[in-house]
């Protein structure tokens, strides 16, 4: 069975550490890559303590964690009264409550070189890049992947690990596209010396208002300052010039601290990302064919978990594979109910925050300040500790119990 080879769609984070898995086990995987390199568009990343023990799966936690800066506390800001709201203690006590894993925060580029470069030390692993997948055909006893030039790459079943714009996720849940929340988001790099002066640079720093919010923290041994700024806007779904982009941000920042004005000044506004989502589904496979990551169930990033979860499904999707001597759909099925639960959550209450919590302006946000105010280190703990205390991967026998009921 393992000499079959297993395809991959997407060779983003979510794909690769799926790979990863994969090919410990023995199995022959291939991945297959729109773009004409395996790499990331250059920004930060923030990976919670549930993240590490799914890397130690697959072989790269301790490279990672180097790579990476571990920030003290991450705080959110009320843009308008410029103080605390809340802060997520992310000390040596964070980290020995979560089995000794530790919140990161990471240059993308440096995570998917990590991961490509463990991908490479397999030999059953082939990565192909410049391979646009633009359909499959579930043959009963295999799988074929139809790429944009042509080329038909025979598997024994595919796993779409393609992104919130899913191509295979229209073949197996019907088309839909994401939904928009009307947000957008700049991404800037900058040297740390740069930084505006009197914020908390060795930290994790939310700012929050009425229609925006700012994310900072540092990168690559606090060398590097990274800033995402995201704000509301009725041109979300426009392209414009640079000019315009300066313009709609002077506005919606006008009445925000003069920190955040600095930020904003500094941001590189060639692109802009709509942020959008998709609602929890059910129905993540068809026959040979399976979605995991983004491309099964993409949230908004307000728990900066979308690659957290990716990495999770990378783990227990590969476990039940492996567990399901040859009966794929029943391991896509237990991949599904092991899985749902724990990736809506995310999906829902990440929408919840977005709207009623890190959004606000007026009364609302100052109900909000109160409460959070009041709350001790311990309880800001306790509410994350479903996410972060991590997640189930399956044992042995897993898929047969499912497949029972
Ligand atoms: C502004 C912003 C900030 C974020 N911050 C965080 C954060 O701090 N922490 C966190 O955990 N998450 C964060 N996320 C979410 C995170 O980026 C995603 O959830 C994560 O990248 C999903 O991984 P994935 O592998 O499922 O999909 P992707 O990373 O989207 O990878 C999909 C891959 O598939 C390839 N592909 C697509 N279509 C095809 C095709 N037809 N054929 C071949 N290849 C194809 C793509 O080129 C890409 O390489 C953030 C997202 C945004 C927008």
């Amino acid at each position: 069975m393992r000499d079959r080879t297993i395809l991959i769609v997407g060779g983003g984070i979510g794909g690769l550490c799926t790979a990863l898995a994969l090919a410990k086990s023995g199995w022959q995987v291939r991945v297959l890559e729109q773009a004409p390199q395996f790499g990331a568009i250059g920004y930060g990343i923030q990976l919670g303590p549930n993240v590490a023990p799914m890397l130690a799966h697959i072989g790269v936690r301790e490279e990672v964690i180097a790579a990476s800066v571990i920030p003290g506390n991450v705080w959110m800001f009320d843009a308008f009264d410029g103080q605390p709201v809340t802060c997520v203690k992310t000390d040596a006590a964070f980290a020995r409550r979560y089995g000794g894993n530790p919140y990161l925060v990471v240059h993308r580029v440096d995570l998917h070189n990590i991961l490509v470069a463990a991908c490479k030390r397999f030999a059953n692993i082939n990565l192909d890049e410049d391979a646009a997948v633009i359909a499959y055909e579930d043959h009963d006893d295999h799988v074929v992947v139809v790429t944009q030039d042509g080329r038909r790459v025979e598997g024994a079943i595919v796993i779409g690990a393609d992104g919130i714009r899913s191509r295979l996720r229209n073949d197996i849940m019907g088309a839909s596209d994401p939904v928009q929340t009307g947000y957008v988001a700049h991404r800037t790099i900058v040297p740390i010396e740069k930084a505006p002066k009197g914020l908390p640079l060795d930290d994790v720093v939310l700012w929050g208002g009425e229609g925006f919010h700012i994310v900072h923290y540092p990168l690559r041994d606090k060398t590097m300052f990274n800033i995402v700024a995201v704000f509301e806007t009725q041109t979300f779904a426009e392209k414009m010039d640079v000019e315009a982009y300066r313009a709609e941000l002077d506005r919606t920042y006008a009445q925000s601290q003069p920190v955040m004005k600095e930020m904003i000044a500094m941001l590189d506004l060639e692109r802009r990302w709509p942020i959008g989502d998709r609602a929890p589904q059910r129905g993540w496979s068809k026959g040979r064919a399976v979605l995991m990551g983004d491309a099964a169930h993409a949230t908004l990033q307000s728990y900066a978990q979308g690659a957290g979860m990716a990495v999770e499904d990378a783990i227990v999707l590969a476990a039940l594979i492996d567990d399901c001597d040859g009966d794929f759909s029943a391991a896509f099925r237990a991949f599904e109910a092991e899985r749902l639960v724990r990736t809506a959550r995310i999906q829902l209450e990440s929408r919840h925050l977005w709207e009623h919590y890190y959004h606000l302006g007026g009364i609302k946000a100052e109900v909000r300040n109160a409460g959070e105010r009041a709350r001790s280190h311990e309880e800001v703990w306790q509410c994350l500790d479903w996410i972060y205390k991590g997640a189930h991967v399956p044992e042995k026998g897993a898929v047969a119990r499912y497949a029972r009921g």
